[in-house]
């Protein structure tokens, strides 16, 4: 859920930090994640009205809710987001001559052509990299075209990711344990983040978070995110010296490693800047796999 507060709040954990690319990272796409956050204040999203029903076969992963009802979402709107973040990325980056050039000639009207309507999960799976393909500059996508296409779509799906959330919470009984779905039961997309940390009535939970709309999900501890395996001797936690809350929960099975962060408490956790911070670790394991081959 974006919340403006909360990502300030998270921000300032990080600020003044010894990490030059970390703390370059935190300014650039910090500032486009509050200014997306401001936006989606500004005018929510559509939430579909789905049934109990619908909830509660998302909640068991046998269903998508984005599948159930699609949404329809205003290209013309996509496309004022997109244009808004890229301005917001252009000057937080502070970028001047060829290179502002290049990311003010992105054809942002091109990109929302491609949005499906209505929206399910599979064309959800299918937009970005069809958008990516019609912003006309592939050196820019990883770092331009695609963060900025997705924090534009995350303003247009925030309330319904978050409002699913609330939703399938409601409906889930603390004591009745469930399998749990690996991919986000509101849009289908890949869990991008977990946490592990304290809650009020229910002792430490772990949850996984969707940054593509907004969800999150209450998670097995010891299972692996990716694949499923619930083997104890197959999973374990690995992290930098010194730092106990950012860790990979890394699988033996599948070979993945899932950024979780040990919170502490769930109000000081927001997992988009976490997931900025987190991708300095995974670019540290991915380095350590490598070099152990
Ligand atoms: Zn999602
Ligand atoms: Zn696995």
């Amino acid at each position: 859920m974006l919340n403006i507060k909360n990502i300030q709040r998270a921000l300032l954990k990080y600020a003044g930090q010894d990490d030059e690319q970390l703390a370059r990272t935190l300014a650039v796409y910090g500032a486009v994640l509050q200014r997306a956050a401001q936006l989606a204040k500004d005018a929510p999203g559509p939430v579909p009205e789905w049934t109990p029903e619908e909830i509660s076969a998302a909640r068991l992963g046998k269903a998508v809710l984005l599948s159930e009802r699609p949404v329809v979402l205003d290209p013309v709107r996509l496309e004022a987001v997109a244009r808004d973040l890229a301005q917001t990325f252009i000057d937080a980056a502070g970028l001047t001559g060829k290179e502002r050039a290049a990311c003010e000639a992105v054809d942002w009207a091109g990109v929302a052509a491609k949005l499906p309507s209505p929206l399910d999960a599979e064309g959800l799976a299918a937009f970005l990299p069809a958008a990516a393909q019609a912003a006309g500059n592939e050196g820019l996508g990883e770092i331009f075209v695609l963060p900025v296409t997705g924090f534009a779509l995350r303003v247009l799906l925030d309330a319904a990711g978050t409002e699913a959330s609330r939703a399938i919470d409601a409906l889930e009984p603390d004591t009745v344990h469930a399998e749990r779905p690996l991919r986000c039961p509101v849009c289908g997309s890949a869990a991008a983040i977990a946490s592990v940390a304290g809650t009020m009535r229910n002792g430490n939970v772990k949850k996984l978070y969707c940054t593509c709309c907004g969800a999150s999900w209450k998670f097995e501890r010891i299972r692996c995110a990716l694949c499923g395996d619930e083997a104890v001797s197959d999973l374990n936690y690995v992290h930098d010296e010194g730092d106990e809350a950012h860790r990979l929960h890394v699988c033996k099975s599948c070979g993945g490693a899932m950024p979780t962060v040990f919170a502490g408490e769930e109000l000081q956790f927001n997992p988009d800047v976490e997931g900025m911070v987190m991708s300095a670790l995974e670019n540290y394991y991915d380095a350590e796999a490598a070099g152990a081959k």
